[in-house]
Order: C-alpha cells, then sequence, then structure tokens
C-alpha cells in the first residue's frame, strides 16, 4: 500500500443525529481526503430508487424512520468497502448500533485495516427541524442543499451534475421526530463505545458549513 503522509485520518466515521450536517460533512471530507464517501442512507435510498428486492424490504423502515436490519445494513456495506478498505473512507450513517459497529471492526481487522477517527457532530432538536425541512437533495450525485441556507445556483437544480433535486421522503417532522428518537436510543451506546476504542472527537455542529469543515479538518489532521 502506498505510504499515507502522516498526520492526515483516513479511514474515518461519522455520527450525529439527523440533521446534524453529518451527511453534507462527509461528502466534504471524503472529496478532500480523495476517499469514497460511504452513506447507509443513500446506498438505502438507490436501493429503493432501483425496486431491488433489497430496497423493497428497507422501504417501510426508512419511511417510517425505523432502523433496517444490522443483517440488511451490512450486506450493503461489505459490497461497497471493497477488499482492502485502502486507502480509506468516510462513513455516513453507520454504524447505527453497537452490532453494526463490531461487525465493522471485524470487516475491517478482515482487511488488515481499522479505524483511525470517530467524529461525534452534536446538535439540538430545535436547530434540526428548520435544516431538515428545507433540505433537498440530488438523486443522482448525492450533493444536498438547503432552500435558503445552501440553495442551488438555479432553482431545483444540482450545481454539480444538473438534476432535478427531490426532497427526501421522511424529511417532514412528524418523521424527523421519529429517527430523532431512534437516534436517542443508539446514539449514546455508540458514543460510550468508541470512547473506550480511542481515536474519538465531539464537536459542536451547530454553526455554518464552513464552519464544521474546519473543526472536522482539524480533527482529522490533529
Ligand atoms: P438521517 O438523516 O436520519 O441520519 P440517513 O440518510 O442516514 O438519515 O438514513 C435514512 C434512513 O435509512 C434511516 O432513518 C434508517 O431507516 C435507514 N438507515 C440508514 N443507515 C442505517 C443503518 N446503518 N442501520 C439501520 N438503518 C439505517
Amino acid at each position: 500500500m502506498e505510504a499515507q503522509p502522516t498526520g492526515k485520518r483516513r479511514r474515518i466515521v461519522l455520527l450525529g443525529g439527523p440533521g446534524s450536517g453529518k451527511g453534507t460533512a462527509a461528502a466534504w471530507l471524503a472529496k478532500k481526503l480523495a476517499v469514497p464517501h460511504l452513506s447507509t442512507g443513500d446506498m438505502l435510498r438507490a436501493e429503493i430508487a432501483a425496486g431491488s428486492d433489497l430496497g423493497r424490504e428497507a422501504a417501510a423502515s426508512t419511511a417510517s424512520g425505523r432502523l433496517v436490519s444490522d443483517d440488511l445494513v451490512l450486506r450493503l456495506v461489505a459490497a461497497h468497502l471493497g477488499k482492502d478498505a485502502a486507502p480509506g473512507f468516510v462513513f455516513d450513517g453507520f454504524p447505527r448500533t453497537v452490532a453494526q459497529a463490531e461487525s465493522l471492526d471485524r470487516l475491517l481487522h478482515e482487511r488488515a485495516s481499522r479505524l483511525d477517527l470517530v467524529l461525534h457532530l452534536d446538535v439540538p432538536l430545535a436547530a434540526v427541524e428548520e435544516r431538515i425541512v428545507g433540505r433537498l437533495g440530488c438523486p443522482s450525485c448525492g450533493r444536498v442543499y438547503h432552500a435558503t441556507r445552501m440553495p442551488p445556483k438555479k432553482d431545483g437544480v444540482c450545481d454539480v451534475c444538473g438534476a432535478a433535486l427531490q426532497k427526501r421522503k421522511d424529511d417532514n417532522l412528524e418523521v424527523l421526530r421519529e429517527r430523532w428518537k431512534v437516534y436517542g436510543e443508539w446514539g449514546p451506546r455508540l458514543v460510550a463505545y468508541y470512547r473506550r476504542h480511542g481515536g474519538f472527537a465531539e464537536m459542536d455542529a451547530d454553526v455554518t458549513a464552513e464552519e464544521l469543515y474546519a473543526k472536522v479538518w482539524e480533527a482529522t489532521t490533529a
């Protein structure tokens, strides 16, 4: 494997509740590090849009804000991680249970790899509601926008690839509250798990996207 510059972590997990900015930060960081952005939410939405068996299995849970089964998520992750997990990755929305975290450790161990950094983005629910209700995403390249805070240059059209932007089916207040409740159950357990394992950093993410990128980069290069 090619030697990596020291002081830069490249095998990263971003933890955070719905609307914490982890998807936006993960996309930015993955591009900056030139590693894949592995979002299990995006993977599931792609399977659902394609109408695959796996997508059909996941559709009801994602629409209502509940977790899909560990087994299903792990099949997706193993397929996307590749054989050697090099030169790195940024996971977003995974792991979401301690069983998934243990499975990730195993998958990496089998590839002679391990995590360098787990970043926890902390935001209160009040800040998240406005973000989620205005959120728009590109179904083609995954870029995330906000109707007023981060609008595309041309209304309803992705700046990067020109596709028509969409609102996620689960981005409404009712499903958000369920997603937030679910996060309240798994989030603290995962934080406790990764605190024990080292390479853990936590940040106040109730800040602008640019400020968050700066904090994330500081933690990555620390
Ligand atoms: P959020 O903004 O709520 O973090 P995501 O795009 O990460 O949204 O996930 C959307 C939905 O996909 C979740 O509400 C859940 O149903 C499902 N999902 C995504 N990742 C996982 C996972 N690792 N384990 C179980 N379910 C998942």
